[in-house]
């Protein structure tokens, strides 16, 4: 165990279990606040996923107003409403400031450190919660927690891994969803919510690749496919539509269009249709007119390397086999059927998704504590007094964008401040 800050074996008023975004920021609000506030975190050291946000930069937040970020929180949005209000991204942007980490808005409104580093966002909370007077335990896993309710004491009395006992008259649970389970959101936060009596939501990958069936993404793994659009529809009914940069890998596709279309798929993978259009800026017809000319000036030339003047040259070498024409084929044999074939394949192209990638891999959990058992302005538990829940624990997740640590630093702010006030307005609480 390696003790940051103090060791705590007495009872604390208010013990914050997860030392992840939502986490330290419950932790920095209940300290301010004025309650004696205790941090477990079963890393080494606290904000390992933090640490991987953005590829390392942490796009923080967006400036996205009310209306635009409900839009973005697929799941449960409306439960954010007062956490929102408590903090939003100007409040979290105001605070970093203070803290000594100014930020920078970029592209879509997305906000990021202005030293670009993730690390930068751990290190404003820790010295946030150093001020405060947070004590931080690491190497800390919890495994059970009981409720204590007897006539001098009721709280909560955590056990940790190597027997330890820690005991809080409130408790925060922050532990994160179950993706990329290696930063140490193992699930844990769901068990000890269902043994509370909570309705837990099976958790989902969201924000993440997806496999395919075919004999040819294989052989692109690596190619990245800029400007191009992913159309999602199930039925009539449009359940994507975007513009962006994809990826074929080993496993199928990924890349940013991809992830963000897992957020739409996710109860429709197998009724959905996806189609790939890579060339959205020209119409149908104007796809066919240039294949003519094309074809038409190099007649002796074989299609796969005709084509090169039209797609990159991997896809290219592929594409007539893609539709069932031979590779070799010269220009001069490509009939008007097979022109449209190539045309349908360029504007049309159904990818062959079969399911997402697993958990491990995913940037969000969708799924969770079921928001209907949680006072949405408080945080705190409808059947179990003193109970509070914070982050991706929540059966709440957002597109990207930096809308999910958003939902973080709201509910964990909330649910921080607001374990302070309980105790105080219920000194009876010992
Ligand atoms: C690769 C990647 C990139 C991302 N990029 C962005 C981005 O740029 N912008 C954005 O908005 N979102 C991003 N996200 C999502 C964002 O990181 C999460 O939504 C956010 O970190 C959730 O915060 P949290 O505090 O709820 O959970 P976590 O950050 O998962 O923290 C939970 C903590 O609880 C601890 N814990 C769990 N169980 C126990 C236990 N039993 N005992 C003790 N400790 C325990 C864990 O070790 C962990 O440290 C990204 C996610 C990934 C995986």
């Amino acid at each position: 165990m390696n003790t940051e800050y103090t060791s705590a074996k007495t009872r604390n008023d208010v013990i914050i279990l997860g030392g992840g975004a939502a986490g330290m920021m419950a932790a920095l609000f209940s300290a301010r606040d004025g309650a004696d506030t205790l941090l477990l975190e079963q890393n080494e050291k606290l904000g390992k996923k933090l640490y991987i946000t953005g590829k390392g930069r942490c796009n923080l937040t967006n400036t996205a107003d009310l209306d635009q970020f409900l839009r973005e929180v697929p799941r449960n949005g409306r439960f954010m409403l007062s956490s929102l209000s408590h903090m939003d991204h100007e409040t979290v942007t105001k605070l970093f400031g203070d803290l000594g980490m100014p930020t920078k808005v970029e592209r879509g409104g997305r906000v990021f450190p202005v030293s670009d580093k993730a690390s930068d966002v751990t290190r404003a909370l820790k010295r946030g919660m150093d001020e405060a007077g947070v004590k931080v335990l690491t190497g800390v896993r919890i495994v059970r927690i009981e409720r204590e309710s007897c006539e001098e004491k009721s709280g909560f009395i955590l056990e940790a891994e190597d027997g330890t006992r820690y005991a809080c008259r409130a408790l925060i649970i922050a532990t994160g969803g179950a993706s990329y389970p290696s930063t140490g959101s193992t699930g844990d936060g769901y068990r000890f919510a269902e043994a509370f009596g909570h309705r837990v939501f099976p958790p989902q990958p969201s924000l993440v690749g997806m496999n395919m069936d075919s004999d040819w993404h294989e052989r692109l793994q690596g190619l990245t496919l800029k400007n191009v659009r992913i159309t999602a529809r199930q039925g009539k009914k449009v359940l994507y539509n975007e513009m962006g940069e994809l990826l074929f890998t080993h496993f199928g596709i990924s890349g940013p269009l991809i992830i963000e279309l897992s957020a739409h798929l996710l109860d429709h993978y197998d009724e959905a249709r996806v189609v790939l259009n890579i060339k959205p800026g020209m119409t149908s017809e104007e796809v066919d007119k240039r294949l003519l000319r094309e074809f038409s000036e190099n007649p002796r030339r074989q299609l796969n390397n005709v084509l090169g003047s039209m797609l990159p040259a991997r896809l290219a070498g592929l594409f007539p086999s893609m539709c069932g024409l031979a590779p070799d084929m010269l220009c001069s044999e490509c009939t008007r059927e097979d022109r449209k074939k190539l045309r349908l394949m360029m504007t049309d192209m159904v990818l062959p998704i079969t399911s997402p990638r697993s958990l491990d891999e995913a940037i969000i959990t969708r799924g969770g504590v079921d928001v209907k058992g949680v006072a949405p302005g408080t945080m705190m538990s409808k059947q179990v007094p003193g109970l509070f829940f914070a982050g991706e624990v929540l059966d709440v997740d957002a597109h990207t964008g930096g809308f999910n640590l958003q939902i973080a630093w709201s509910t964990g702010s909330l649910a921080g401040q607001c374990a302070s006030i309980y105790l105080r307005h219920n000194p009876e609480v010992k």
